[in-house]
């Protein structure tokens, strides 16, 4: 359960101001603003910036990977707690890649978030952003690299900078079902 959880802050999805085609749907659509993490100091959070509208199946698997591991990765590999994800691309109707044709895109039904870059330590004193696109030297890579490695583990899906084009400078991640579980998509 995702409510309840101090330092979770969620509020329930907008219904679409008209029917929605098909393919188009979220199940259980919650708008994310901010997940509860464990930090050194006690129960911390990790805001989403901007507030994102997915399913709650995938606010589910969000939550557990920033507890889990990013939280962890973070404080090893910079000893400061991550504090805010910059992302994109929560809810929204469209086709793979933002073609006219095609299937449609895991984000059309709110299976999927895209990450621009991690936010860690406080902003006002001097916190740190890594960029997807850009990291800043060897330990910023590095942190990415193992970012992605255990979202390998915990997404069906994950797509980032040389993968192809359309994924230079952010990492998506998503929960579609894939046909077996040994067919996860990871790059
Ligand atoms: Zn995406």
């Amino acid at each position: 359960m995702l409510t309840g959880v101090p330092g979770n802050q969620i509020r329930m999805a907008a219904p679409a101001p008209k029917p929605e085609p098909e393919g188009c749907r979220v199940t259980d659509p919650i708008v994310v603003e901010a997940l509860a993490v464990r930090t050194a100091e006690g129960p911390g959070q990790v805001k989403l910036l901007p507030p994102s509208t997915v399913s709650c199946e995938l606010a589910r698997a969000v939550s557990l990977w920033l507890d889990t591991s990013l939280q962890p990765l973070a404080r090893g590999a910079f000893g400061r707690e991550l504090t805010a994800l910059r992302v994109g691309g929560g809810h929204e109707c469209r086709r793979r890649n933002r073609q006219t044709q095609g299937s449609f895109s895991e984000h059309a039904t709110g299976q999927a978030l895209d990450i621009f870059a991690f936010q860690l330590g406080d902003e006002k004193q001097g916190g740190l952003a890594v960029s997807v696109e850009r990291p800043n030297g060897l330990e910023q890579t590095r942190f990415l690299d193992g970012v992605r490695q255990s979202a390998c583990g915990a997404f069906m899906t994950v797509l980032g900078p040389g993968a192809d084009a359309a994924h230079a400078n952010h990492l998506h991640i998503d929960i579609q079902r894939r046909r077996t579980a040994a067919s996860r998509f990871c790059q």
